[in-house]
């Protein structure tokens, strides 16, 4: 599905360098690489404060803890995602609401959040699923007129420019109230190991987040509130800081693959190409296609045997799974996701896709369905 080995080659210079740095300095916790790495993602997404921490499922539960959401409150999130998303709402004892998914972007619209508040809802996790944005300025919108924070799951969008009515771009995560992203190895900005980061405009909130990061400590041995110990470490800052250099190149190169792919398979019968909204760039994290029910796992199985990887993003609904039975409520029906869940399958996609791999999967694909 991804090829670091071939990335890693194409920069192994610029990497090995910043690498050999940091074992040099032995600052492993917090060195100079962490803040050049800090401020050179608040240059880029143009944010007055990022705060670097563990993983993007850290970035989620300080994000809702530095927000004061106490146990009882609700979190509006889509059931078309991936767990961490809701996971972490109901490990602070809040009620994840779940709501549906449009079914040509994968993600949550206004309207599905507007049918799911209720007096209790404190916030809205909205999902930039598979490297689009959410459409952000009606969601935006709303929160302000419920009063409402918007926790930005990023975790697949890095690098994705919104734009709103008005002609103004925004990259993705900047846009409400906290963006929140991952830094796993297989999202579009991939460390060698975990990391995420926490990104907003509000100093207040900035220094509440990096507070709780850091066991709910502002100076040292004296802790203020009850914290989480999450940390980005020099190592995975200073080859990130490399990477972060050549983030555009690499949306660019996914959009090339992207644009391979829509050529060669839109026109085949029943399957359906991801579609692109009007108002967001797609960085796209996942090539995912929509393909008959009855003929899903049979191509996945198919494209297997010919050597090509595929994934299923999500095979079961959140609200179908076992570990959200009693910690959440449905906002409605969701026949959207429960449909999605039965027809996406995801192609291999990454910034080192060439024409003739391309080409081969595109072919085996076209074999099965045309
Ligand atoms: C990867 C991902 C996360 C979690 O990030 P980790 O760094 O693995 O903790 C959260 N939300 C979404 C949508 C993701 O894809």
């Amino acid at each position: 599905m991804v090829d670091l080995k071939s990335q890693y080659e194409r920069y192994k210079s610029e990497i090995d360098a910043a690498i050999a740095e940091v074992l040099e300095t032995t600052t492993y916790i917090n060195g100079p690489a962490v803040k050049l790495f800090q401020e050179k993602l608040e240059k880029y997404l143009s944010v007055n404060h990022v705060i670097p921490c563990a993983n993007g499922t850290d970035a989620l539960q300080i994000a809702l803890m530095a927000l004061g959401l106490k146990p009882g409150d609700e979190v509006i999130v889509p059931a078309f995602t991936y767990v961490a998303t809701a996971e972490v709402a109901a490990l602070l004892g809040l009620t994840v609401v779940m709501t549906d998914v449009a079914p040509d972007t994968f993600n949550i619209t206004a309207a599905h959040i507007e049918a799911a508040i209720s007096d209790k809802t404190k916030a809205i996790v909205p999902v930039h699923l598979f490297g689009q944005c959410c459409d952000m300025e009606p969601i935006l919108d709303l929160a302000k007129k419920h009063n409402l924070f918007v926790i930005e799951d990023n975790a697949q969008a890095i690098g994705a420019d919104y734009t709103f009515s008005d002609g103004r771009k925004v990259k993705s995560g900047a846009i409400g109230t906290v963006g929140c992203t991952s830094f796993y190895p297989s999202k579009n900005l991939g460390a060698y190991g975990d990391g995420g980061a926490m990104y907003c405009n509000d100093e207040q909130l900035a220094s509440d987040l990096r507070i709780i990061a850091n066991h709910g400590q502002k100076r040292r041995y004296y802790h203020d509130a009850i914290g989480v110990n999450s940390r980005l470490d020099s190592i995975q800052a200073a080859l990130l800081e490399v990477k972060l250099r050549h983030l555009d190149e690499f949306s660019t190169a996914r959009q090339h693959a992207a644009a391979y792919y829509d050529r060669h398979l839109s026109a085949l019968p029943g399957l359906k190409i991801p579609a692109r909204q009007h108002n967001s760039t797609h960085v796209f994290h996942q090539y995912t296609l929509q393909v008959p029910a009855e003929k899903r796992d049979s191509l996945q199985e198919y494209l297997k045997e010919k050597g090509i990887p595929s994934m299923i993003y999500y095979p079961l609904p959140l609200n179908e799974q076992d570990a959200f039975r009693t910690c959440s409520r449905l906002a409605s029906a969701l026949p959207v996701t429960e449909q999605l869940c039965k027809t996406v399958i995801s192609l291999p996609m990454h910034s080192e896709l060439d024409e003739e791999q391309l080409k081969y999967i595109c072919d085996v694909v076209k074999e099965f369905l045309g």
